[in-house]
């Protein structure tokens, strides 16, 4: 669409050196996550982190693996003297990056000392509707928002509970709060000016064959789709993960709505360098980001 090319093309220069919206990019540019943000406000059957269960009060030893916003200047002090090509930071967990105040301060103090950085976040969007604004105001550049499903018959399937305003919501309920939040958090983020990519986890039992009503929904809206394969943990550790095939043909259906990014390699919340590297850092955080 044309008017889809006129306003993405203010975005240039940032689609230019952001590694996660451009595939040439992805093994040239360096990024770093910062592990801020704890805790979660959702509870996705195929991962373990939750409400209730914040790491840091379970077992001992990984609260370190928490990075504090104090820390995250001397951090990037540190790293930028090493990667000459770092260019973006992301907050991306290892909870749910809006629902951690310390990716407020983060990003603040990221914009205060490092302004070169491109700042970038991922989240759930369930509180997107909330602090779009906030984050255009914070110069966030680029948002993923994870979208499984925009049906709550499906999408109850895949998150058993949401926290929204000092409620726990469940099943269908809970799964027609948070798409509704998905929906309107992703226009206001777009009308804001923000680039924003749906993150969709493939779940060949779930939702495949439903992920192409995503694309279409965000066609206008989003600049970009990123379909990851389920890794079967937790309580969907029985279900299989999608095979290439399958892979490869629901991202060319989806392609006729929304451009396709086939380069993730699903980093962790901590993850740093290039993203072909699998460099270790001072934290060791076992925990896909989104
Ligand atoms: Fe890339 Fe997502 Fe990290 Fe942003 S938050 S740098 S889009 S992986
Ligand atoms: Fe929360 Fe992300 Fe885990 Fe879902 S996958 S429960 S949004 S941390
Ligand atoms: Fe790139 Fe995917 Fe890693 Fe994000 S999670 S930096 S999109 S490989």
């Amino acid at each position: 669409k044309s008017s889809k090319k006129i306003s993405m093309s203010k975005f240039a220069h940032i689609l230019k050196v952001h590694p996660c919206y451009n595939e040439k990019l992805h093994d040239k540019v360096g990024r770093v996550h910062l592990p801020v943000a704890p805790k979660c406000n959702i509870a996705c059957k195929f991962c373990r982190r939750s409400i209730d269960k914040e790491c840091c009060e379970e077992r001992p030893g990984v609260a370190k693996r928490i990075m504090k916003p104090e820390d995250v200047e001397d951090y990037l002090q540190e790293l930028t003297k090493k990667m000459s090509n770092l260019k973006v930071v992301g907050i991306a967990g290892p909870g749910d990056s809006l629902f951690n105040k310390e990716t407020f301060e983060t990003l603040e103090i990221i914009g205060e000392k490092f302004p070169d950085l491109i700042k970038c976040i991922s989240t759930n969007g369930l509180l997107l509707p909330k602090y779009a604004k906030k984050l255009s105001d914070l110069e966030v550049k680029t948002v993923t928002v994870t979208v499984n499903a925009i049906d709550p018959k499906i999408l109850k399937n895949i998150v058993e509970w949401i926290y929204y305003d000092g409620k726990i919501y469940r099943g269908e309920e809970g799964a027609s709060i948070l798409i509704k939040n998905q929906m309107e958090g992703i226009k206001k983020a777009h009308d804001l000016g923000l680039i924003v990519k749906i993150n969709t986890v493939l779940i060949p039992e779930i939702n495949m064959d439903h992920i192409v009503d995503i694309a279409r929904t965000f066609k206008d809206i989003a600049y970009l789709q990123n379909i990851i394969p389920l890794i079967p943990l937790y309580k969907m550790e029985n279900l299989r993960p999608p095979t290439c095939e399958e892979i490869k043909s629901i991202r060319e259906k989806c392609e006729r709505y929304l451009p396709q990014f086939r380069a993730c390699q699903q980093c962790r919340s901590d993850a740093v360098g290039l993203i072909s590297e699998k460099r270790l850092n001072i934290f060791d955080l076992k925990h896909f980001s989104h």
